[in-house]
């Protein structure tokens, strides 16, 4: 049940709230200076207020067999001109050795009914143990589990060595875990990219959130009326090509795209773009996704701007 109605994706075209939030502890975080020259900048010199990072960080997702983060640090380095670093998987880099306090704080972080705000819960036994082995074997992909994006990134967050933890900092995490936030129609919705401080990436979320065609909803409602179960790859087969699915040879080039969004919010602050045809709108549905990232696979002017002055700064900083 749970699945069927975070991953459904209907109603997601009529999300007002854009999907990327800084949450407040991250705010926190926010250094003085960074304060001041909000308070001063004219509004003109909006690179005034820019975060540019002196490294990103990015973060493998071992269950995504077609996802090559080289070509997505390559792009982020082209066309941001970020420096880029690859790690392992977020929770085998930052996660130390005491998996089962971990296994508990991720299975926390699960959300218990998608009609409801988060409402804190003391997990069950078996749903940490269930956590454990995945940390144990991060290769293993998390069947349609919805964990509330604010509580996740905020215990991955806590884990960042303070070092690490501060805007010359850029991390995006390629989750396999399905993140979603509660938003103001009442419901959670899955979330491809969660801007918060880590950023996340679900590469699930890439496949479940954004909604499908609405003939595939008849014919999976159909099939499940008849059968009594859900057939998803029965329900998936006419429609082929249409969305992305999981280990869709088209995911590194959508990757892409989302991991530009939490590198240029981390770095501006702004959220979407309103241009369908730009790599940074925000695509409620899998023909809109295809559309920005696939068939246009490019910025719209005032982004293309955005992004060759981004490019300088980035390449200007001496650290
Ligand atoms: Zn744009």
């Amino acid at each position: 049940m749970r699945k069927s109605s975070a991953s459904r994706g209907r109603g997601i075209q009529r999300v007002l709230t854009p999907q990327i939030y800084i949450s407040s502890p991250c705010s926190k975080a926010v250094n003085p200076r960074r304060q001041r020259r909000q308070n001063t900048a004219s509004a003109g010199d909006e690179s005034a207020d820019w975060d540019i990072p002196r490294i990103a960080y990015l973060y493998t997702d071992s269950t995504a067999t077609t996802l090559r983060l080289d070509e997505v640090m390559a792009f982020l380095r082209d066309v941001l001109g970020l420096r880029c670093d690859l790690r392992k998987d977020f929770f085998s880099h930052h996660g130390g050795r005491d998996h089962e306090a971990l296994a508990r704080a991720i299975a926390a972080s699960r959300v218990r009914n998608i009609l409801r705000p988060f409402e804190p819960m003391e997990p069950l036994y078996g749903e940490i143990h269930f956590e454990h082995r995945l940390l144990e074997d991060p290769s293993k992909r998390v069947p349609g589990i919805l964990y509330d994006a604010f509580r996740y990134t905020a215990l991955m967050r806590d884990l960042l060595p303070p070092e690490e933890r501060s805007f010359r900092v850029l991390h995006i995490a390629f989750e396999h875990r399905i993140l979603g936030t509660f938003d103001e129609d009442g419901r959670y919705h899955a979330r491809a990219v969660v801007c918060a401080y880590p950023s996340a990436v679900s590469t699930s979320s890439i496949v479940e959130g954004p909604a499908k065609p609405d003939a595939y909803y008849r014919v999976k409602a159909q099939l499940a009326m008849a059968l009594g179960a859900v057939p998803f790859d029965a329900a998936k087969q006419p429609f082929t090509g249409q969305f992305i699915d999981y280990d869709d040879p088209r995911l590194t080039e959508v990757a892409k795209g989302y991991a530009l969004q939490a590198a240029t919010y981390h770095i501006t602050k702004e959220a979407f773009c309103t241009d369908p045809a730009c790599r940074l709108f925000n695509a409620h549905r899998q023909s809109e996704l295809l559309h920005a990232q696939l068939e246009s696979g490019k910025l719209c002017a005032r982004h293309e701007t955005m992004a060759t002055a981004i490019r300088a700064a980035s390449r200007a900083r001496k650290d």
